[in-house]
């Protein structure tokens, strides 16, 4: 009972695929009411058919316009907002600093960390309104630790963890909660594309690099995007009623990320 959402109004940035469409399904479940963003139109009316209680729009949540809109039609649809999950992120450029473009950091920067701020500034009289709500923000585990080859995604997503420590403490007066989660290399399209080129690179199977990419966490193994959504629901739900400020990290136990 303590992981029900029953009405309680939801949004959720790219929510069509992966760990957010995953974390619409479980809210669905639980009670709330989702609307969700995305850019993948096929994977949006997907959702639409597949999961209850859910409205969205195609939004790039790197377009402000377009978010200031997208954040307009889901208050309406959902006749408020108690629950707030910025996860739309992408992996950036890959490859060593000084060859990182200045187009591509900005793009990096705007998708994972300026979406995440946007969002939070439009939401906050909303959760106010509703006397209080919950927002979570996907970091990673680049978050955490250095990422070498990466250093425009893991800038941005140390980032999210310094803005959500912050809004936390500006926010809790307001019974808002904010907290971030710093997955591991989860399962599913995104590791296996990373899985395929490295094993080109190396010149080995993707069997045995998949093995090699998992050994690096303590349980030898990749989380999934239902362990993430699980830990959403968690921190949303009244079982996390007086969890704010924390970047959790859900990542099969990683001590590094080389
Ligand atoms: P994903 O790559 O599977 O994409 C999920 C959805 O995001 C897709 O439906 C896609 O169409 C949508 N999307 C992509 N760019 C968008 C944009 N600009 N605007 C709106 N929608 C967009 O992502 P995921 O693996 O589920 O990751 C979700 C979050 O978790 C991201 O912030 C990511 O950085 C973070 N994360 C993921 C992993 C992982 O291994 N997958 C690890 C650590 C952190």
């Amino acid at each position: 009972m303590q992981l029900d959402l029953t009405g309680k109004r939801a949004l959720i940035t790219a929510g069509a695929g992966g760990i957010g469409r995953r974390t619409a399904e479980l809210f669905s479940q639980a009670g709330a009411k989702v609307f969700i963003c995305d850019i993948d139109q096929d994977q949006l009316e997907d959702a639409r058919d597949k999961v209850a209680n859910l409205g969205g729009t195609l939004t790039d949540v790197s377009d402000k316009e377009a978010l200031k809109a997208m954040f307009g039609a889901a208050v309406d649809y959902l006749g408020g907002l108690d629950i707030l999950v910025n996860n739309a992120g992408t992996a950036g450029p890959t490859g060593p600093v000084e060859g990182v473009s200045f187009e591509d950091w900005q793009s990096c920067i705007d998708i994972n960390l300026t979406s995440t701020f946007l969002m939070t500034q439009m939401a906050v009289p909303y959760l106010r309104d509703a006397g209080g709500g919950a927002i979570i923000n996907l970091s990673s585990a680049a978050g955490k630790f250095g990422f070498p080859m990466r250093s425009p995604y893991s800038a941005a997503k140390w980032g999210i963890v310094g803005f959500t420590r912050t809004i936390a403490i500006e926010l809790g007066p307001d019974r808002i909660r904010c907290n971030a989660i710093q997955p591991g290399a989860v399962e599913g399209a995104r590791i296996d594309r990373v899985i395929k080129a490295k094993a080109e690179a190396k010149g080995i199977s993707e069997n045995a690099m998949r093995s090699e990419l998992a050994s690096i966490a303590s349980l030898k193994e990749f989380v999934t995007a239902d362990d993430i959504a699980s830990m959403i629901l968690f921190l949303c739900s009244k079982a996390g009623a007086h969890i704010t400020g924390q970047a959790l990290s859900v990542d099969a136990g990683l001590e590094g990320l080389v």
